[in-house]
């Protein structure tokens, strides 16, 4: 179906389409991305790889945008090494050992990715990368470092692992541990660089298992979202001891009598994810920045659109289904409150819950997990309850007075505007209107 036909299909999206693209002024300028040459190298670059994560980084505060612009830029790096199958293992290998090195050389860039490589720009360019690296404040440096450390390790471990690329992912320990690597770690400087620049709640510090699955929530959901894309490019990362439940090999699913095998493991999966939910939604309570929140928030609650579409759904097995367009941005306008957040995640739950047949070999444990999360989200709200009515527990960091900022968003969209514009929407459409029954309407002959 095309863009325009979704959207005529969907009213609300195209309302929130339209509102997204003409009436929201955005948080904070974008004047200081320009500042220096090298900077602005930097921003073009990381449009260059990747338009949708260019547009949330933009709308960051300015004081965290470089560090996380950088942050994303130093990563893609090292993943454009790892990914380029033409680079020799001798030269790769410690080349990703050894990358958070050369982020304390003054100058250094790399030729070797194959000519094809789409985001080779990076490594020929990665001088402006150090140069603005250099100039962030220390903290936020040691962080990147850190992180970038142990990514590039992991990578070259995974390389070396022949079990691994032979056989993929074994059980569900390694299924987290490989998450660990390519998302975890990123959650974990992310949430890092947000303490240092007091926009999180430096609780969040020692409770690693919350970042990590933010970063978990996010892998999973692209791991059994793209079995179809992997599967044609030869490989898979979805995990043996879930799978070999359904059947003897991962491709048998894409078989036509093996089909309700292949979404009962599909939906096996999405309980797996779900596993993460209610850490996800402590971890959005303790974001004290509104351009931080929105950050976080965004890819959770696609997430969990995602997990809606992909359950249940048989057409995972054969192609690489996405939400809409349209759906995307009704997301990103209902996420900007913690209240908007919570009401996503409980709407797809209860679609999710809906849609579960009885036969499926995990119907049980699915009511039970989504009661689960139900009881988590009521009892985070319990501080509302009337005087004299205790609640359970206050699982979560924030009190309610810091939280309400969230349950009410700061008005970024001009309604005002709207109005005007439905006003003139209204006119041309009535002028429009007259005209046709002037023109069209019976002759007077
Ligand atoms: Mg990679």
């Amino acid at each position: 179906m095309g863009k325009l036909s979704q959207f005529i299909t969907h009213p609300i999206e195209l309302r929130a389409a339209i509102i997204l693209k003409f009436f929201r002024k955005p948080l904070f300028s974008v004047q200081d991305t320009q500042e220096t040459p090298d900077l602005k190298k930097c921003y073009q670059l990381l449009n260059l790889t990747s338009r949708s994560f260019a547009a949330v980084i933009m709308e960051l505060n300015p004081e965290l945008r470089n560090a996380v612009m950088l942050f994303y830029l130093i990563l893609r790096a090292l993943d454009t090494v790892e990914d380029d199958m033409s680079i020799a293992h001798e030269i790769k290998v410690p080349l990703l050992r050894d990358f958070y090195k050369k982020l304390s050389l003054d100058d250094w860039s790399f030729d070797g990715n194959a000519p094809t490589e789409k985001d080779r720009a990076v490594l020929t360019d990665f001088n402006a990368i150090l140069h603005e690296f250099h100039r962030l404040n220390k903290d936020y440096r040691d962080v990147i470092i850190k992180i970038t450390k142990e990514m590039g390790n992991g990578m070259a471990d995974y390389i070396l692992d022949e079990e691994f690329n032979l056989n993929g992912v074994q059980t569900i320990k390694d299924y987290d541990m490989y998450c660990h690597y390519v998302a975890g770690l990123v959650g974990d400087g992310l949430t890092h660089l947000m303490v240092i620049a007091k926009f999180a709640s430096p609780e969040l510090i020692n409770q690693p298992e919350l970042f990590e699955s933010m970063g978990l929530f996010l892998q999973k959901t692209n791991i059994i979202r793209d079995y179809a894309e992997d599967i044609e490019a030869g490989r898979s990362f979805w995990p043996k001891e879930i799978w070999s439940i359904y059947g003897n090999k991962l491709t048998d699913f894409q078989s036509s009598t093996n089909t309700k095998q292949g979404v009962f493991c599909i939906n096996h999966l999405v309980l797996n994810a779900l596993e993460h939910v209610t850490d996800v939604l402590t971890y959005l309570s303790s974001i004290q920045e509104q351009s931080s929140f929105q950050f976080c928030a965004i890819p959770q609650v696609m997430a969990i659109a995602t997990l809606a579409l992909v359950f249940n759904n048989e057409n995972v097995l054969h192609t690489n289904v996405k939400i809409r367009k349209g759906t995307t941005c009704d997301l990103i306008l209902k996420s900007r409150s913690y209240k908007g957040c919570v009401d996503i995640f409980e709407y797809y739950l209860r679609d999710i819950r809906k849609r579960l047949g009885v036969e499926d070999p995990n119907y049980l444990k699915f009511n039970i997990h989504i009661a689960k999360i139900d009881q988590f989200i009521e009892e985070m709200y319990q501080d509302n309850l009337p005087q004299g009515v205790k609640p359970n527990k206050t699982p979560i960091y924030l009190k309610v007075t810091e939280r309400s900022k969230y349950d009410n968003p700061v008005e970024d969209v001009q309604y005002e505007e709207i109005y005007k514009f439905n006003m003139l929407l209204t006119v041309l459409l009535t002028t429009g209107l007259a005209f046709l029954v002037i023109y069209l309407g019976p002759s007077q002959n």
